[in-house]
């Protein structure tokens, strides 16, 4: 019997991995946030994932936080601003060298996690597969991607990616998961929130090309300052490339703050002014980019941080 997937946030990404791996056949347990939402959960049929348009549920076990049995395995599938205070109301059931898969966007999180579970062994991902909710306990997939996935200090893939590629979840053991994660956020930070600044989807910053070309440049010297060269190579080829291909899209964070909910701005911009701070690197323009955008976000009456 493999080793049991617990999984802490039943919300897009939580339900779209509970749900591909319950059909496989694997143990999955999901952990919601307290017995009210338990008792919401229990008394529908299950989770639900709408894949090309067709709903399938699955009756996939649930249980709070107090239950009693050790996690061996524990995907954290809550956002960036959750993940650290989520897992700490599970520190007395992780086994010692627990794993602990890290699905948030960004940076910050991660390392504030594994500093916090220095015997846990943190596995981080970044993915590119794309889901949102569309009524409670229930997903659409919409949009198939990858999901690369590395423990910078084991370079070796550990044996239970097995259970990804029987449940076809697409993913690759990445030996440079901070190099993608380094990428990501710097894609997101030059598109993002300009996307909110102009209330336009992606491919409205075609109109905006030389605030994007600064942003670029700022965020390619800050990567190399972080030894992070790779990920600075060719920054502003992509974001415009993203910026074409995606135009029709609204951003994620767009979409945040259309729906009036939370960002993950400190684990995306903010930690990419925090890292300049750190270094001495001037980055006038990403930091005038977050006045605005934290201006705009307290005016919603959001969360700025
Ligand atoms: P989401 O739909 O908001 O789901 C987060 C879930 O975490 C919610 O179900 C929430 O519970 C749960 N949660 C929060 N605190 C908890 C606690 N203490 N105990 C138990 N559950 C808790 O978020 P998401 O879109 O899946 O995003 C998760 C992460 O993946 C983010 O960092 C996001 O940037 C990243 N990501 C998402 C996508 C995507 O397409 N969605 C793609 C790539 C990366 P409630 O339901 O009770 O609020």
């Amino acid at each position: 019997m493999s080793t049991t997937w617990h999984i802490l946030g039943a919300g897009s990404l939580g339900t779209l991995w509970a749900t591909r791996l319950a059909r496989a056949g694997m143990p999955v347990r999901l952990i919601l946030r307290n017995t009210e939402r338990l008792a919401s959960y229990q008394a529908g049929p299950g989770l639900t994932l709408v894949e090309h348009g067709v709903a399938q549920t699955y009756p996939v076990s649930a249980e709070t936080p107090d239950t009693p049995e050790p996690i061996h395995r524990l995907l954290v599938a809550c956002k960036a601003y959750d993940a650290q205070s989520a897992i700490a109301q599970l520190q007395h059931r992780l086994a010692p060298h627990a794993e602990l898969i890290l699905l948030q966007n960004g940076l910050g999180s991660q390392d504030a996690v594994a500093a916090r579970q220095p015997h846990a062994h943190c596995i981080f991902a970044s993915s590119t597969e794309g889901a949102f909710r569309d009524g409670e306990w229930r997903v659409v997939f919409a949009g198939h991607g990858y999901t690369w996935l590395g423990d910078a200090a084991r370079p070796t893939a550990p044996p239970w990616l097995d259970d990804l590629l029987v449940a076809g979840i697409p993913h690759e053991w990445s030996i440079d998961i901070l190099t993608r994660l380094w990428r990501k956020l710097a894609l997101n930070c030059a598109i993002n929130p300009l996307t909110v600044l102009y209330q336009c989807r992606n491919g409205g910053l075609q109109a905006h090309p030389c605030e994007v070309a600064t942003l670029c440049a700022e965020l390619s010297e800050l990567l190399d300052c972080c030894g992070q060269p790779a990920a600075s190579q060719d920054l502003h080829d992509e974001v415009q490339r993203v910026i074409q291909a995606t135009a029709a899209n609204f951003s994620s964070m767009y979409q945040d703050v259309a729906n009036l909910r939370r960002t993950e701005i400190s684990y995306l911009l903010g930690y990419a002014c925090q890292a300049a701070a750190r270094h001495q690197l001037p980055v006038p323009h990403l930091r005038a980019v977050q006045a605005r955008l934290v201006e705009q976000l307290v005016a919603r009456g959001l969360p700025s941080d």
